[in-house]
């Protein structure tokens, strides 16, 4: 909150703790871009994922500030929490509350040690009674725009500082029991057998040669599986593993479903074996503003650096935004690739590569008020 004050924000705490700062444009009570990312982090997380972005949103106001600049809209800084869920099992609370989306029953979900959402936030002064009182309308912003580390390779591969987020993918889940018969790992012939080890592991070949073919338009997982009765002398009778797929690509995504359940059931009926698919989870893609996107990429290389667009792999808060108001993102290089891992880091050249576009963006505010009224949308 110092910080913000600092750099001459005028700060509050919404309804759901989320600090909220705002430096008026030329006209008071103009319309404002909304800059922000979140302040949780996983345990044993870096420093840099989600902080930067709002440190860096601060450093654009703090600039703004020192060069008496006022725009002829608002900035306002938004420094989420519970992005990630660490705590709770619930996700990116603050930017869920803010765009006006219902947060659901939470009163009484706890933490590990038992403590309910609403003792917690009582604690800290709020009341989950009133957690409306932070929905805000999308007629008091023009947009949002979230800076990021990439959390994956991709920049760091291929030696560039910063990207523009077309879209953030969209996630199917599901668990697979398979079951076939156990027995004595010595006395039943090869050719007898119905092992459920042995299926699944042909289905995880399968699903990663299926995403191998996608040309990088999906990825798919296997998390988790375990074996029954689990014994080095027994063959596995039963296995249950996950699988979870991803892709910015909403109809491939349900094609993807039909044809990992497909190659299951291929492979199953071969080997005897019965699959049962259940508990399946859906997430839908978030498509940045193509417009909003557009415009990011164009101040990238105004300040000096390549095109480029990816498509994020992992979740943000503008997930909450892209429905809700023009929204893009900006993604800046993790060496190595390392994230949610005391490792994670930035370069320092990245990051004033980060701060020129986004002044670059912010300060071209100007040719946003000469487009005629909707085309922001
Ligand atoms: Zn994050």
């Amino acid at each position: 909150m110092a910080w913000m004050q600092e750099a001459g924000l005028s700060v509050r705490r919404d309804a759901i703790g989320t600090l909220i700062g705002r430096y008026e444009g030329a006209q008071p009570d103009a319309p404002a871009l909304l800059i922000g990312s979140h302040i949780d982090s996983v345990r044993n997380g870096g420093a840099f994922d989600g902080m930067l972005g709002v440190v860096l949103a601060i450093e654009c106001v703090s600039a703004l500030r020192s060069n008496n600049q006022r725009l002829p809209c608002a900035i306002e800084v938004a420094a989420f929490g519970d992005e990630e869920g660490s705590r709770f099992p619930q996700s990116m609370l603050g930017s869920r509350t803010l765009s006006g989306k219902s947060v659901g029953s939470v009163a009484g979900i706890q933490d590990q040690d038992g403590v309910t959402l609403q003792y917690a936030l009582k604690g800290v002064g709020l009341d989950i009674a009133c957690l409306e009182r932070a929905h805000r309308s999308p007629h008091e912003f023009l947009g949002y725009l979230e800076l990021h580390i990439e959390q994956g390779p991709i920049l760091d591969r291929e030696g560039l500082s910063v990207a523009a987020v077309e879209a953030i993918v969209g996630i199917r889940r599901f668990h697979v029991i398979l079951k076939g018969e156990a027995g004595h790992a010595g006395t039943v012939p090869m050719e007898m057998r119905r092992d459920a080890l042995a299926a699944a592991s042909e289905i995880v070949l399968g699903i990663e040669a299926y995403a191998n073919q996608s040309e990088g338009r999906l990825r798919a997982t296997v998390g988790k599986s375990e074996a029954f009765p689990g014994a080095i002398n027994i063959i596995p009778g039963r296995v249950a593993f996950t699988v979870e797929l991803r892709s910015a690509d909403r109809s491939g995504l349900d094609l993807s479903v039909l044809d990992v359940t497909s190659l299951i059931e291929t492979i199953c009926a071969r080997r005897n074996i019965s699959a049962t698919i259940f508990d399946r989870q859906d997430f839908e893609p978030a498509l940045c503003d193509t417009r909003l996107t557009a415009r990011l990429e164009d101040c990238i290389e105004t300040a000096g650096h390549p095109r480029k667009r990816l498509v994020s792999g992992a979740g943000h808060d503008a997930m909450m935004m892209c429905d809700w108001i023009p929204t893009t993102m900006l993604f800046i290089r993790s060496p190595g690739g390392i994230s949610h891992h005391p490792a994670e880091t930035v370069e320092l050249k990245d990051v004033a590569a980060a701060f020129d576009v986004m002044m670059t963006f912010v300060t071209s505010l100007d040719a946003w008020r000469g487009r005629p009224e909707g085309e922001m949308q």
